[in-house]
């Protein structure tokens, strides 16, 4: 999966960088007034060789249990673990082992929160550059629906 976990960058002072991209006269982020997001199922972001589709624990469990697999058969092929954590391995091509060919994930219901959250990531929305950055690898970014800043934050606060 492109964009390597959850990076939370922190400005001068410690200070998340977000805060440092608010308004000061409103207080609000670059986001106040949404964002538009609206997965087009390319499944871009579950290809490429080089990221990390993480997952925890309990989330390994109902995957497995989603593919009808015993978790001890399931970790041995499909998990690694890191220094960091526990990650899905990559398929031959690089690409999160869970894609199928049409792009799709064969796990959709039972996806791990990484995949959830996606494109509310802190790393995303630490300003509007980051954002288009992540756009020119996400089609479905400032695409669709526009999604209101309670539902962004909410969605970040869950970040991975
Ligand atoms: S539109 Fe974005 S979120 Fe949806 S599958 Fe493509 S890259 Fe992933
Ligand atoms: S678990 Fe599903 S949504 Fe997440 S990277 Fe793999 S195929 Fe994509």
């Amino acid at each position: 999966m492109q964009n390597v976990g959850s990076v939370i960058i922190h400005g001068q002072n410690g200070l998340p960088e977000t805060l440092h991209n608010m308004s000061d006269s409103t207080r609000k982020p670059w986001y106040a007034d949404g964002l538009p997001f609206q997965c087009q199922g390319c499944g871009d972001c579950c290809r490429g060789p080089g990221g990390y589709v993480w997952v925890t624990q309990d989330e390994a469990e109902a995957i497995a249990d989603a593919l009808n697999m015993n978790f001890q058969d399931f970790a041995q092929v499909m998990l690694r673990r890191t220094i960091t954590g526990l990650a899905l391995v990559d398929d031959k091509k690089g690409d999160c082992p869970l894609l199928e060919d049409n792009g799709r994930c064969r796990v959709y219901n039972q996806r791990p929160l990484q995949c959830r959250t996606w494109p509310w990531w802190e790393e995303n929305l630490v300003s509007r550059d980051r954002w288009q950055d992540a756009a020119t690898r996400c089609p479905g970014m400032n695409k669709g629906t526009v999604h209101s800043m309670s539902v962004i934050d909410c969605e970040k606060a869950k970040d991975f």
